[in-house]
């Protein structure tokens, strides 16, 4: 396998150590040891010395969520997440994808999304159109929203609409190439993606971004790529902060108990975690979770869902239960993809919602 030295340092510094086994919300759900960052970095580290063929990892590769959390808590500086992106980068080159994961970029390559999905519900088709003018901002919903939880994509636009917000949102609207970042990493299909994207959006002042993970993407991974978007590109908490600060947005606080959910790619990547915190103090009584802002936990995905959906579920069943732990039974998300994944396994004693069911009540 042909690592970049960079990666190489990486995996070889890694000491493979217990100090950021305890927080991989993989590893936790699993309660296997295999799923934590110390034995990846093993697994890689045989390859690369040849005790071992890379197919014999790529399992393990893909079940980690890039959340970054041992990242995070890794005090001596090595990035578990680089590694494992650059890894199934080479597994794409190598032509040593596992057949479930060839199935996601296939349909990324073939459809422009990897669940393979080109109809749009009608209830989302129907807001989409009222807002097909051109104006200088542009709502971008992602995938998940508009494929997967068209229902949430509605509610994004609107909040919009109730602030009065004029705004466009595009009939085809590309993935921002997150999916593909995830799936193979740096690879010139991702780029293509992302350039794509890029083409989409030229021409408007203002992007507002829905999905924590194309923020994160476009915001931050676009720079590695040497792609730069012309538009200032916000993220949708941030612009619906700016509503309700503005007082564009009426809030009305029902006094209900809830507790935040930070999506890792606003709260690690783009260290972006108090303006959630202002929409939903000012429609609620915010509780934070013991493990909050860049500490958070992440409670499952779509992407991931559909190859290893078991492992999704106990995921987000251990979320819920942190919120119980501290007597909370509301959980109040902002990103589609959690949302999705917490309201999936929540029980009749617990209620997920995202921060535009909270405005909309
Ligand atoms: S990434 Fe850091 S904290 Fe985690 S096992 Fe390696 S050296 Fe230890
Ligand atoms: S990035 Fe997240 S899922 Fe992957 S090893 Fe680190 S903590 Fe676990």
């Amino acid at each position: 396998m042909i690592m970049s030295d960079k990666v190489k340092k990486h995996v070889d510094s890694c000491r493979f150590c217990w100090m950021c086994h305890h927080i991989c919300p993989v590893g936790n759900a699993t309660g296997q040891e295999r799923n934590t960052a110390r034995a990846r970095a093993l697994g890689i580290s045989l390859v690369n010395r040849e005790a071992i063929d890379l197919s014999e990892i790529m399992d393990n590769i893909y079940e980690c969520a890039t959340c970054g959390a041992c990242v995070h808590d890794c005090i001596t500086g090595w990035d578990p997440v680089m590694f494992t992106k650059e890894t199934r980068l080479q597994a794409a080159l190598d032509g040593k994808l596992p057949e479930y994961i060839e199935k996601l970029v296939d349909n990324c390559l073939n459809i422009g999304n990897a669940y393979g999905k080109t109809a749009v519900c009608d209830t989302l088709a129907a807001s989409k159109a009222n807002h097909s003018a051109k104006t200088d901002t542009l709502l971008l919903l992602g995938t998940d929203a508009t494929y997967m939880a068209c229902e949430q994509g509605n509610k994004a636009i609107k909040v919009l609409e109730k602030a009065g917000v004029s705004f466009t949102v595009l009939e085809n609207e590309p993935d921002s190439g997150a999916q593909l970042d995830f799936l193979i990493g740096a690879a010139d299909e991702t780029k293509k993606q992302m350039e794509t994207l890029k083409d989409a959006v030229a021409g408007y002042k203002t992007v507002v971004v829905y999905d924590p993970a194309d923020a994160k993407t476009i915001k931050q991974t676009y720079k590695e790529y040497g792609i730069e978007v012309d538009a200032d590109v916000v993220t949708y908490t941030s612009f619906v902060a700016e509503l309700v600060e503005s007082g564009k947005l009426e809030a009305k606080n029902s006094g209900k108990d809830v507790v935040f959910q930070d999506p890792f790619q606003l709260a690690r990547d783009l260290e972006e975690t108090e303006p959630a915190r202002t929409v939903v103090s000012a429609f609620a009584c915010l509780t934070e979770f013991l493990l909050n802002r860049g500490e958070t936990v992440w409670a499952g995905n779509i992407l991931m869902a559909q190859y290893m959906p078991k492992v999704i579920e106990e995921v987000a069943k251990r979320r819920i239960f942190n919120a119980k732990s501290i007597g909370q039974s509301v959980i109040v998300t902002a990103s589609v993809s959690e949302y999705t994944a917490l309201k999936a396994v929540a029980g009749d004693d617990v209620e997920i919602l995202s921060l535009e069911d909270l405005i909309l009540a």
